[in-house]
């Protein structure tokens, strides 16, 4: 999943002073299980910016909503009217969510509540972690499912590097586990750890980010 934080308040109040009618609008996919952007932060958060406004005397309507998922079009149809009536929607959603919102309501203004961090997965309750940054050339069937971009720092598809140390990276020992590590310990509880002495060739890069802005087409199922 797409995870995401909320932004500090003080930004938050800062960016929709001046608009008399406020939507703030929740996404219930990824930002609900990441517990940034769901009908229960929309509720907290509009009750946060109710009271501010009135200990600050600010007149604002604030209106709430979520729908299932910001970054389809079939399911803003059922807050249409409530985004048209407002001066400015306070998306919850992650940061495709709020493009493809303001996409839609072209001239409406769209603001970012959350931002947005990583895909990753649910170690445990509260805790998120990067498991991939989507680069469009899957490798980890060569790494036993632990993937070297997302999970070393300097994304090194020949690790590690000299900075590992005692299972932990260099950039932060304190809290980053060295992707490498993870990876060799794995590899060698598969049995496979002749694979790693296979040198990776240098990456393509051009099927992630460094591309350009990705598009994926899909002949068989566009109408
Ligand atoms: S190799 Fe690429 S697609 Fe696979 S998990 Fe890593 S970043 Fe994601
Ligand atoms: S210490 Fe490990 S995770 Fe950190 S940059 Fe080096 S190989 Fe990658």
């Amino acid at each position: 999943m797409i995870t995401a934080v909320q932004k500090p308040f003080d930004e938050i109040s800062e960016m929709v002073k001046g608009h008399d009618k406020l939507l703030i609008l929740g996404c219930g996919s990824c930002v609900t299980v990441c517990m940034a952007g769901g009908e229960k932060e929309v509720g907290i958060l509009a009750s946060t910016l109710r009271l501010f406004n009135k200990q600050n005397n600010i007149s604002m309507e604030i209106i709430e909503d979520t729908i299932e998922r910001q970054c389809d079009r079939e399911f803003f149809d059922a807050v249409k009217d409530k985004i048209l009536r407002a001066d400015a929607v306070l998306s919850m959603a992650c940061g495709a969510g709020v493009q493809f919102c303001a996409e839609v309501f072209e001239g409406k203004r769209v603001l970012p509540a959350l931002n947005t961090r990583f895909y990753g997965a649910t170690e445990q309750q509260g805790i998120w972690s990067e498991c991939c940054a989507g680069c469009g050339s899957c490798v980890l069937d060569k790494f036993g499912g632990i993937c070297p971009i997302a999970r070393c720092s300097k994304s090194l598809l020949n690790g590690p590097c000299g900075g590992s140390q005692e299972g932990k990276c260099e950039v932060d020992p304190e809290n980053i586990d060295c992707g490498w590590q993870l990876i060799y310990d794995r590899m060698k509880s598969l049995g496979l750890l002749h694979k790693l002495e296979e040198n990776e060739p240098i990456n393509d890069w051009s099927t992630g980010r460094d591309g350009g802005p990705g598009k994926i087409i899909r002949e068989d199922m566009v109408l």
